[in-house]
C-alpha cells in the first residue's frame, strides 16, 4: 500500500493553510485502505490510485469547507453538518476527520453504502459521525431534520438547483449549503438564482479553484439560508430531478 500522506503535508499547508496531525494522517490512510477493500465488494469509487484518491477525495472534500472553516469554528462547539448523498463518505468523512468538534450526519439512500460507512466510522474511531439512510426529499420534511443543520454539503448528487432544493430545507436560517461542482458557467448562476430565491436562500459566493496535482478546474457554490424554506420544498421523491426549479 502506498503511503502518500506524509509527502502531501506541504501541499495541505500551502493550499489550505492546514495540516493533518499524526492521528488525522493515520485516519486518512485507514480510510483509503478501507475504501480499497470495500471497493471489491461494493464498487464504491473508480478513484483508487493513491495520488488521485488524495486529490479527488481527501483534498477536494476539505477544499470545499476550508474557506468556510471560520464559519464552522465560530458556531458553538457541536456545529451540525449533514452530507447529502455521501456515497462512500465524501466529502463527509474527511470533514469529520478534520473537524472533530463538528457533528457530521452522513446521509445516503443506499443502505449497503451506509452500512459500509458505519464500519469506517467505527474503525477510524470517529465518534462525531453518524449515518442516516433515506431519500433526502423525505428527510427534508421530517421535523427532527428540517431546519436542523448549520452546514449541508453535497457533491456529485445532481444539478445545482436540485442540490439546492435538497440542502436548503435542512438548514437553520443563517446556515450554509456547500455545493461541490466541476465546471460552472455564468448561465448556470442565473438559473440557480431563480431556484435559490424560491427556497429562502441567496448565492453567497461562487469560488473557482484549481486542484493541486492535476490542475483541474473545480467550483464550490456557497448558498446562505436567509429565510425559512416554504413547506412544499423539498417536493416529493423524484420530483426535484424530474422538474428542476
Ligand atoms: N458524494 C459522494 C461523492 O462525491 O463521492 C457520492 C456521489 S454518488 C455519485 C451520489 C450518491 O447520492 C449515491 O450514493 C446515491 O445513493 C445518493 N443519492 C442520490 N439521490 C439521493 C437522494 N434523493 N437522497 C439520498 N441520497 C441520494
Amino acid at each position: 500500500m502506498t503511503n502518500l500522506l506524509p509527502e502531501m503535508a506541504e501541499i495541505w499547508q500551502k493550499t489550505l493553510n492546514w495540516q493533518p496531525n499524526t492521528q488525522q494522517q493515520l485516519q486518512f490512510q485507514q480510510l483509503y485502505e478501507l475504501i480499497l477493500e470495500g471497493n471489491s465488494q461494493f464498487n464504491l469509487t473508480r478513484i483508487t490510485e493513491a495520488e488521485e484518491f488524495w486529490e479527488k477525495h481527501l483534498w477536494d472534500s476539505l477544499r470545499g469547507i476550508a474557506p468556510q472553516m471560520q464559519f464552522i469554528d465560530s458556531l458553538a462547539a457541536g456545529a451540525s453538518v449533514i452530507d447529502i448523498g455521501t456515497g462512500a463518505g465524501f466529502p463527509g468523512i474527511p470533514i469529520a476527520i478534520a473537524s472533530a468538534n463538528s457533528q457530521i450526519t452522513l446521509l445516503d439512500s443506499t443502505r449497503k453504502k451506509v452500512t459500509f460507512i458505519e464500519k469506517i466510522l467505527t474503525t477510524l474511531g470517529l465518534s462525531n459521525g453518524k449515518t442516516l439512510v433515506g431519500r433526502v426529499e423525505e428527510i427534508g420534511q421530517q421535523r427532527q431534520h428540517r431546519q436542523n443543520y448549520d452546514v449541508a454539503t453535497i457533491r456529485a448528487v445532481g444539478p445545482a438547483s436540485v442540490c439546492a432544493e435538497y440542502a436548503l430545507p435542512l438548514l437553520k436560517v443563517g446556515g450554509l449549503a456547500v455545493i461541490y461542482r466541476g465546471n460552472w458557467t455564468q448561465e448556470e448562476t442565473t438559473a440557480l438564482h431563480n431556484a435559490v430565491d424560491q427556497l429562502g436562500g441567496v448565492i453567497a459566493v461562487i469560488e473557482q479553484f484549481t486542484t493541486p496535482l492535476s490542475d483541474s478546474i473545480r467550483h464550490c457554490l456557497y448558498l446562505r439560508k436567509v429565510a425559512a424554506t416554504p413547506a412544499n420544498f423539498p417536493r416529493a421523491v423524484g420530483v426535484p430531478t424530474q422538474k428542476p426549479l
